[in-house]
C-alpha cells in the first residue's frame, strides 16, 4: 500500500507530528503517568496546555487584546445559534454564500429578523455576490469566508459599517486576518487546526452584552470569556490535538509561511485543471478558495466520472470524491497538505488523461 494523499473535507489530515504527540500524550500526559483522557482537567498540567493554547491562538493570528478566544463543544452548527443569540437584538443580514451560511441564517431567523443581503444560491453558490450594500441600521452582518462545499472564499477581511461575523471554518490559519475587523470569527477546528469536538471563537469584548434577551449560561461567550473557556469540561483530546498542531504552524514559520505554500498549492491544481481537457473548474475564477478545490468531468467527458475516481484511488488518492450537491471531485487541500500531495494528484489527473486521449 503506498502513501496516501488525504483530501477529506474535514475531519481532514492533520501534520503527522500532531498526531504522534497525542498518542504520546494518550498514554502518559507530560510525564504525570496517567493518560490525556484519564486527566483532570483542573490540573496544573492541563492548565498550561489550555494557556498556551489560548497563546498561540493570539500569536499567530495578532488577537488584539480587545478580543478573547474561547473553545466550546457543539460543532460550528451550535455557533450558529450562538451568534444570534448574543448579538441578534432586531435585526442581522447574511451573505448567503452556500448550505452553510444558510443553516446560520436560519437559527437568527428563530431569535429576530435576519435575512440574506445576497445570495448566489442562482448560480448553485458558485461565486461570491459583490455590489450589495451593507445597511447600517443592523446588528451585524454575517458571512462564511469560506465555502467548503463550492470551493468559493472571500480572501480580504471586508470593510463593514456594523459589526462583522465571520465562520471561518474553513479557512482559519490558512491565511493572515485582521481580527480588529471583526466583532467574532468562529469555526469547528476539523477543517484546519485540529479534530472534530472543538470550537474556536474570537470574540471581540465590547461586542457583547448588547442584546436584552436572557442568555442561558452555556451559550452566552461572556460565561466562557470569564472561566477561560473551563465553565465546564473542555473537550480536552480535541483541545490537545489543537495545540500541537499549532505549534506545528509555528515551527514551519507561522500563518504567513503556511499562506505562501497553500497559495502554491492551489495554483499548481488549479493551473492543471484549467489546462487539462478533461476537467473544469465549478467556481467562478475570481472566487476560487485556496482550500476546497472544486472540479467536474469537462463537457463530454461526463461518463468518465466514476472511472477516473477510481483510477484516483488506485493511485491513494483519498477524499476527493464531491460534495453530493455539486458533484464532481473536490479536493481539500488545508495546511497539514503538502505541495507533494498535490503534486501527486496532478500526476494522477495527466496520467489519467494520457489513458484516455
Ligand atoms: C463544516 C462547516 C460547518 C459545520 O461544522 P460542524 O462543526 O460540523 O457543525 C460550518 N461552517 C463551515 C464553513 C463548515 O465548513
Amino acid at each position: 500500500m503506498g502513501k496516501k494523499h488525504v483530501f477529506n473535507a474535514g475531519p481532514c489530515l492533520l501534520p503527522q507530528v500532531a498526531i504522534d504527540k497525542a498518542i504520546e500524550a494518550l498514554k502518559d500526559f507530560k510525564g504525570t503517568g496517567v493518560s490525556l483522557i484519564s486527566i483532570s482537567h483542573r490540573t496544573k498540567e492541563w492548565d498550561e496546555v489550555m494557556n498556551e493554547c489560548r497563546a498561540l491562538w493570539k500569536e499567530l493570528l495578532n488577537i488584539p487584546d480587545t478580543h478573547e478566544v474561547v473553545f466550546l463543544g457543539g460543532g460550528a452548527s451550535l455557533q450558529f445559534l450562538y451568534v444570534a443569540m448574543n448579538f441578534l437584538e432586531k435585526k442581522a443580514a447574511y451573505l448567503e454564500t452556500g448550505v452553510w451560511a444558510k443553516k446560520a441564517l436560519k437559527e437568527a431567523k428563530g431569535l429576530g429578523d435576519a435575512y440574506a443581503l445576497a445570495s448566489s444560491a442562482d448560480k448553485n453558490y458558485s461565486y461570491i455576490p459583490k455590489g450589495y450594500v451593507i445597511p447600517e441600521d443592523i446588528d451585524y452582518f454575517h458571512i462564511t469566508t469560506n465555502n467548503t462545499i463550492y470551493g468559493t472564499e472571500i480572501k480580504e477581511d471586508i470593510d463593514c459599517p456594523v459589526p462583522l461575523i465571520a465562520d471561518m471554518s474553513s479557512d482559519i490559519m490558512s491565511r493572515p486576518v485582521d481580527v480588529s475587523k471583526y466583532a467574532l470569527i468562529y469555526g469547528g477546528a476539523q477543517k484546519n487546526v485540529g479534530p472534530a469536538g472543538v470550537i474556536f471563537a474570537i470574540v471581540r469584548k465590547d461586542a457583547l452584552g448588547k442584546v436584552s434577551r436572557y442568555i442561558p449560561t452555556m451559550l452566552d461567550y461572556r460565561t466562557h470569556i470569564d472561566k477561560l473557556s473551563m465553565f465546564n469540561t473542555p473537550p480536552v483530546f480535541s483541545i490537545y490535538v489543537m495545540y500541537e498542531t499549532l505549534k506545528w504552524l509555528k515551527g514551519i514559520g507561522g500563518v504567513e509561511a503556511i499562506h505562501a505554500v497553500n497559495r502554491r498549492k492551489a495554483d499548481l491544481l488549479y493551473a492543471e485543471i484549467d489546462r487539462n481537457p478533461l476537467f473544469v473548474g465549478t467556481a467562478a475564477k475570481e472566487d476560487r478558495s485556496d482550500m476546497n478545490v472544486c472540479f467536474v468531468m469537462a463537457p463530454g467527458y461526463e461518463d468518465l466520472q466514476d472511472e477516473f475516481l477510481a483510477f484516483a484511488k488506485e493511485h491513494d488518492m483519498v477524499g476527493i470524491k464531491g460534495h453530493r450537491s455539486v458533484g464532481g471531485f473536490r479536493a481539500s487541500i488545508y495546511n497539514a497538505c503538502t505541495v507533494e500531495d498535490v503534486q501527486a494528484l496532478v500526476d494522477c489527473m495527466q496520467a489519467f488523461e494520457k489513458l484516455k486521449k
